[in-house]
């Protein structure tokens, strides 16, 4: 039996998961965590029977217990309570499914619970992965991918042993925004930016993929997850979406792990590592498909691509403050206060701004996150 915890159980990769363990029924969910969506938490607890549940807000409680009143079920509110599902003692693995830098504290509770992580909240390894790659050693704990592009490294290492990696090839669809220039990107709607071309996901999500921010946090998500330098990782553009990602060795050969676009495999494959269950999703069929094609990524027109490498090169605070810079203008983007073409610009803006620290700690990386959204309301 697999005992599990979802933070952001409402969301995309948190209802997916919730799917996982519909179709198994070797998995418990001894506990749930969302942000305001109380109408699906509570359908959630109906189904799922978890012990514990949290919601953002004690206003947000009080609905909930209306809904869900005759369930045995303990409510639980705000980061405290995040940090209870994370660390729920019949729970053996954390799934974090929630966006953003809250993840960081929860996830690092966890650890110290020694609770497995599968782990999509790519943000946390982005700001903290100085924090949490060693505290998971510490502790012998497994950060297993959820992201469809580090699951696919993953399992091509699987067998490989010692073997020192030569190379990640990060791919990347391109998003929808793929070959525009700058100036064909002036006057992207809010609707434009969250049509993408091959996945489903949440907002914030879709709009890094257009951005291309997304692939940048990837970069520095793989650098943590694999211990691989940032010059040996590389992006490669593939629209299709299908090779998810791939290993070069120092031999030359290259391991690729293909699929539909679902993220139900890589979800599913963390939570039964090593082990490969059945899932229902569509198959590939190479004489349908045809041809599979690649680019080199546009660094040009898709400033927010380059800035990662710049800051993930220089480490320290700077991948912190993208980072935070990125989570405040996409929520302004999306509030239609800014335009498409000024996240690049003010998180350009915003590492140029402050001070480079090393090896921040996790009451700095949180300070930092509010000092750039102090700065960029001040700004935007
Ligand atoms: P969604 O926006 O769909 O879901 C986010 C989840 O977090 C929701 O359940 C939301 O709750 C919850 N949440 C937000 N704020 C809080 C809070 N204060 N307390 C508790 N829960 C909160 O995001 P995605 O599922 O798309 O993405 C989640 C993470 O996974 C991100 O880091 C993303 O980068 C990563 N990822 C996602 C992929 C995808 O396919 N979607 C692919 C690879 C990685 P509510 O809705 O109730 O407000």
């Amino acid at each position: 039996m697999r005992n599990i915890s979802i933070l952001g159980s409402t969301g995309s990769i948190g209802t997916q998961t919730l799917d996982i363990a519909r179709q198994n029924k070797d998995i418990k969910v001894k506990a749930l965590a969302a942000g305001n969506n109380v109408k699906e938490l509570a359908k959630q607890i109906r189904e799922f029977e978890p012990e514990l549940a949290c919601i953002s807000t004690d206003e947000l409680a009080k609905e909930l217990k209306i809904l869900i009143g005759d369930m045995n079920v303990k409510i639980v509110t705000g980061m405290e309570g995040l940090i209870e599902a994370a660390t729920y003692a019949s729970s053996d693995i954390v799934v974090t499914a929630i966006v953003g830098m809250i993840g960081i504290i929860p996830t690092i509770e966890a650890i110290k619970c020694k609770k497995d992580i599968a782990l999509a909240n790519k943000e946390t390894l982005v700001t903290a992965g100085h924090i949490i790659m060693p505290l998971a050693k510490e502790y012998g704990v497994n950060i297993l991918p959820v992201d469809s592009e580090h699951s696919a490294i993953f399992q091509c290492l699987n067998g490989e042993g010692g073997n020192r990696i030569s190379k990640l090839l990060l791919t990347a669809s391109g998003g929808p925004f793929r070959g525009r220039t700058i100036e064909q990107m002036q006057n992207i709607t809010v609707e434009d930016a969250l049509k993408h071309p091959n996945w489903a996901m949440g907002q914030k999500i879709t709009i890094d993929s257009a951005t291309m921010v997304n692939k940048g946090l990837e970069v520095m998500e793989a650098k943590w997850l694999f211990d691989v330098d940032i010059d040996r990782i590389e992006v490669v553009v593939h629209p299709q979406s299908i090779i998810h990602s791939m290993v070069e060795f120092d031999d030359g050969g290259i391991m690729a792990q293909l699929g539909s676009p679902d993220m139900r495999l890589p979800i599913q494959y963390a939570l039964y590592y090593p082990e490969r269950r059945i899932l229902n999703s569509k198959r590939l069929n190479f004489a349908d498909i045809a041809k599979l094609t690649f680019e080199a990524p546009d660094f040009e027109n898709f400033r927010g691509l380059k800035l990662a490498f710049e800051v993930a090169s220089k480490g320290g605070n700077m991948p912190v403050i993208y980072n935070a810079a990125n989570e405040y203008l996409v929520s302004r983007f999306l509030n239609r206060k800014i335009e498409f073409l000024d996240i690049p610009k003010y998180i350009n803006e915003s590492i140029e701004h402050f001070q480079y620290v090393e090896n921040p700690t996790v009451k700095e990386i949180i300070d930092m996150e509010t000092a750039v959204y102090e700065y960029l309301g001040s700004r935007c």
